[in-house]
């Protein structure tokens, strides 16, 4: 299931909606400790969402 555009939807899960959801706005950001991760917004109910993706 890849995507040629490389746009993937980024799948998290959402604390308050109790599910996993595809993150909206999803944008890479790098933490201090030199991790990377996917910071977006739940598209339901608009909580901020992180997952961690491994290197790189
Ligand atoms: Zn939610």
């Amino acid at each position: 299931m890849s995507n040629p555009c490389g746009c993937d939807p980024v799948e998290a899960y959402c604390v308050k909606c109790k599910a996993k959801k595809n993150m909206s706005n999803a944008e890479k950001v790098t933490m201090k400790n030199g991790r990377s991760a996917m910071k977006g917004k739940c598209p339901d109910c608009g909580t901020g969402m992180y997952k961690i993706v491994g290197k790189g």
